[in-house]
């Protein structure tokens, strides 16, 4: 037996099936998780001594790689200072003063520890706000694990959401409308009908929760004019697309401007760190200022805030974005190239370092599409590339990353690895 299965057999005594993230347990794709004991650069082991190309990056933070050098230096500078205080640094004031000068539609900004907390926290100060409790999400776009944001589309485009997990009142479920992603015509009929009751729009711009789908520029130019026209609250999530896509996010490569955005995965440089920002009329409303209390024992933890000002410090190099660009391209396209060789129906997108895999003949735009790619291709694919040592999402819905330090060689063994793949399937 593996030392992989003796773990997962172990955890799963004492960890709910075994893993602290559904995701992670292999659950779509079946088999047994690998349990990873280290890493560096595009590269991890896990407890059998095996080595992968890991093209998860923690789920997106580890744009740098794993154990960046500078990022290292930098926490363990802080680790000799103390772990955490509860009292304000002047790390945080820094960390914040860089994100909103890399994503001007920042004018305040508070740090917490998820994604979740960033979400849910800033619907709370939308809803405070605006004095409003309707909210929008899209279907297949992902915000966290809080009540609210946990609901799949009802049935007709202004029925009540449904809750999707067990455990979400009626009553939460009732004051979320969900819709369909890069639909401008529900879109439109939505704020017609129920306009004056939407506190906020949350929208993941670049979606990377349903495999990478792109929001169409039309539909979130749309949304702006519509938050605007209506009163309510604009939401970009960007704890995936912040500073993966591009140094300014999704709203700088489509020039729109958030009321609010989230931030995650990246500014914590693989530490836990999130954050909400906007603008400073709205974020005056946070307590201590305003009446919509949020708060975090280890909110703004020094040596997440270390690792995520050394890392936004690094994106800021020379022609970062460009090179992670080349690379992820050299990727996607020559994944592209091999799948058709093969005489497959597959497609590719990709975005600064994000990149999305499709089993159908084109990028998919709504979830509906994305369900309609050939799982069973995906599923060999992902067993294929793993044996051979080149770990992907193992879930046909979600976005890959790529790091800086995926080289052309790194790319290129995965091409050939892929080759080999892709004949399989036939
Ligand atoms: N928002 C988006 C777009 C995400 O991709 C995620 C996590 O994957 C979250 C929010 C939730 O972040 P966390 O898992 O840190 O709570």
């Amino acid at each position: 037996m593996s030392r992989n299965h003796e773990l997962f057999a172990r955890a799963q005594k004492t960890i709910p099936g075994g893993v602290n993230s559904p995701v992670r347990a292999f659950r779509s794709v079946g088999g047994t998780p690998c349990f990873i004991k280290r890493a560096l650069g595009p590269h991890f082991w896990d407890a059998d001594g095996k080595r992968y190309v890991d093209y998860i990056g923690s789920w997106g933070p580890m744009i740098l790689g794993h154990l960046d050098a500078q990022v290292l230096a930098a926490v363990e500078t802080a680790l000799t200072h103390g772990f955490s205080f509860g009292t304000p640094t002047e790390a945080e004031i820094e960390i914040a003063e860089e994100i909103c000068k890399l994503v001007p539609s920042i004018e305040q900004v508070r740090l917490v520890c998820s994604g979740t907390e960033a979400t849910m926290s800033a619907l709370r100060l939308a809803r405070g706000f605006t004095k409003r409790q309707r909210i929008i999400k899209f279907e297949g776009c992902y915000h966290g694990h809080a009540d609210s944001l946990l609901i799949k589309a009802g049935s007709g485009l202004l029925s009540f959401g449904q809750p999707t997990s067990a455990g979400v009142p009626d009553t939460v479920a009732q004051h979320t409308t969900v819709l369909e992603y890069n639909n401008l015509e529900q879109l439109s009929e939505t704020f017609a009908s129920i306009g004056a009751e939407i506190a906020a729009v949350i929208v993941e711009p670049i979606a990377g929760n349903m495999n990478l789908v792109r929001g169409a520029p039309t539909f979130l130019q749309k949304l702006r004019e519509l938050c605007t026209q209506h009163g309510a609250l604009l939401i970009f999530d960007e704890v995936m697309s912040g500073f993966r896509v591009a140094l300014g996010g999704a709203q700088a490569l489509y020039n729109i401007t958030p009321d609010l955005t989230c931030l995650g995965k990246i500014i914590g440089g693989g530490m836990p760190a999130a954050a909400f920002g906007g603008r400073r009329e709205i974020m005056a409303h946070l307590a201590p200022l305003g009446a919509v209390y949020q708060a975090g024992t280890l909110a703004g933890n020094p040596l997440a805030v270390a690792a995520g000002l050394a890392t936004l410090k690094r994106l800021q190099a020379p022609n970062f974005y460009e090179q992670l660009q080349t690379q992820t391209a050299r990727l996607t396209e020559g994944l592209a190239q091999a799948a058709r060789a093969a005489g497959l129906a597959f497609s590719t997108d990709h975005i600064g370092g994000m990149f999305g895999l499709y089993f159908t003949a084109r990028p998919p735009t709504c979830l509906a599409e994305v369900a309609n790619c050939n799982l069973e291709h995906f599923n060999a694919f992902f067993h294929h590339m793993l044996a051979a040592g080149f770990y992907f999402a193992p879930s046909a819905y979600e976005a890959g990353f790529v790091s800086i330090t995926h080289d052309a060689a790194v790319i290129d063994a995965t091409l050939t690895a892929a080759r080999a793949a892709f004949s399989a399937l036939n």
